[in-house]
């Protein structure tokens, strides 16, 4: 079964959990006409993006916007640059936004884009024009009050910048609110560089102090945390947790993980991966493989790299007792029910990263007033925003009695269908 044929059945089964709830009121006939409308994306738009290389050739890219629905807002969702993007993928992400977005309660649909490409083999001046290509071949489907993009896997605050630039000599004016993510000095917001660490990070303390587990003050130092991913957000989440004075034992890259019994200092492995090219080889840890990592004992785990990176094989050697899910889809929805069975609590990627589109809706509203937030402003409204969703989410969980990636997509799924009805869609 594709990533996106799963998505649908996770949406099949939700709507059945809803109609069992409502059985007999009026709103029961009209889940599976909203199901339906969710379960098309509203368009998909695939490109070609030639660009001349450093040597002279020309090499010819793939990109993709998928725009799933628009239904409670602008679509909006990242852009990622992977050798892995295809358009299943970019569907699957993109409905994952649209239930992001309105489990969070943000006035957004949901979309992403991609190219289907090793940025690390580029140079920075071909980066720039595969960006600012990409932007040429879906300028007309993007805009503030159409599809907002932002930076996704391998996709930075410089490459949002090409965008902006390139968006904006198209329509022959300044379009900051084209594209989040930007660096502050192009219209960007503070804090949106942490958000999707920081946001994690408060649904993870908002999560603890719920379950009573390892929530006072005085524990901190003996909850054990282990990071997949050591890019923005798993790098960020490493340093907030680990500032915090949580026990980082064990984080990773591509090239593999580390892992240190005492705790890892944070700030001394991004030096070493700065230097070095990865966390690999880090003085006073051993090196672990990206499969030890996730089977650690430790209390908390957070994949922060890919989908799909914990298998069903992986299951019964799993030992956190809770994963939180930074990365999208790092489990497949029968795994996530296994790890369930085994009692261990998971808060769902579509809560547990939404910080970084929070934040990215704070972006654009800058944008568009034109007046920028002091960056304490962007924390506490953060924090007020998800720590709301985390906790009608929580209560959703409680009142139906299902795991929490299930109460956030019923919260997501309620609030589509509303819109979807007064709409008269
Ligand atoms: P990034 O490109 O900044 O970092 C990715 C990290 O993952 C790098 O350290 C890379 O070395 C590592 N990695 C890649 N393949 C790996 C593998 N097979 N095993 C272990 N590590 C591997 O990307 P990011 O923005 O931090 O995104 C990471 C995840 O978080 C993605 O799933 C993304 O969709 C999700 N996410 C990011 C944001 C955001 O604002 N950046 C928001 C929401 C969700």
């Amino acid at each position: 079964m594709s990533q996106y044929e799963q998505c649908l059945e996770q949406l099949d089964k939700i709507c059945a959990i809803i109609k069992k709830m409502e059985s007999g009121s009026v709103a029961t006939e009209l889940t599976s006409h909203e199901a339906e409308i969710l379960k098309h994306p509203n368009r998909t738009t695939e490109v070609s993006i030639p660009v001349k290389m450093d040597n002279g050739d020309l090499k010819i890219f793939t990109g993709y916007r998928v725009q799933h629905s628009n239904v409670r807002g602008p679509y909006k969702g990242g852009i990622r640059f992977h050798p892995q993007v295809d358009l299943n993928e970019v569907k699957s992400l993109a409905f994952w936004m649209t239930i992001k977005c309105a489990a969070v309660d943000l006035p957004f649909g949901g979309a992403k884009g991609g190219i289907t490409v090793d940025p690390k083999k580029l140079s920075e001046a071909e980066l720039e024009k595969l960006t600012r290509g990409y932007t040429r071949a879906i300028s007309n489907i993007v805009g503030p009050d159409i599809d907002i993009p932002a930076p996704d896997l391998y996709t930075n605050p410089q490459i949002m910048a090409w965008f902006m630039d390139e968006y904006s000599r198209i329509a022959g004016k300044n379009v900051p609110g084209v594209i989040t993510g930007k660096p502050v000095e192009a219209g960007g917001s503070l804090g949106r560089d942490t958000a999707t660490a920081q946001g994690g990070f408060y649904v993870l303390e908002e999560v603890l102090k719920k379950i009573q587990k390892f929530s006072g003050e005085e524990n901190k130092k003996d909850v054990t945390i282990a990071v997949q991913g050591f890019g923005n957000a798993g790098y960020n989440f490493a340093k907030i947790a680990h500032d915090a004075s949580y026990q980082v034992v064990a984080v990773s890259d591509s090239k593999g993980g580390i892992a240190s019994e005492e705790g890892l200092d944070i700030e001394k492995v991004i030096e070493h991966k700065n230097s070095s090219g990865s966390v690999v080889d880090f003085p006073d840890a051993k090196n672990i493989s990206n499969e030890e990592l996730l089977t650690l004992p430790v209390n908390i785990l957070a994949p922060a790299a890919f989908e799909n990176v914990i298998s069903m094989e992986m299951v019964n050697n799993i030992k956190a007792s809770i994963i939180l899910e930074i990365a999208n889809g790092p489990m497949k929805i029968e795994v996530s029910e296994a790890l369930a069975e085994k009692n261990i609590l998971i808060i769902p990627d579509v809560l547990a990263n939404a910080g970084g589109v929070i934040v990215s809706y704070f972006e654009w509203v800058q944008n568009l007033r034109q007046y920028y937030w002091e960056a304490e402003k962007v924390q506490t409204r953060l924090k007020e925003k998800i720590t709301q969703a985390t906790n009608l989410i929580w209560e959703t969980k409680e009142k139906y009695k299902v795991d929490m990636r299930t109460a956030a997509y019923i919260v997501a799924v309620e609030r589509l269908r509303k819109a979807i009805k007064v709409r008269g869609i």
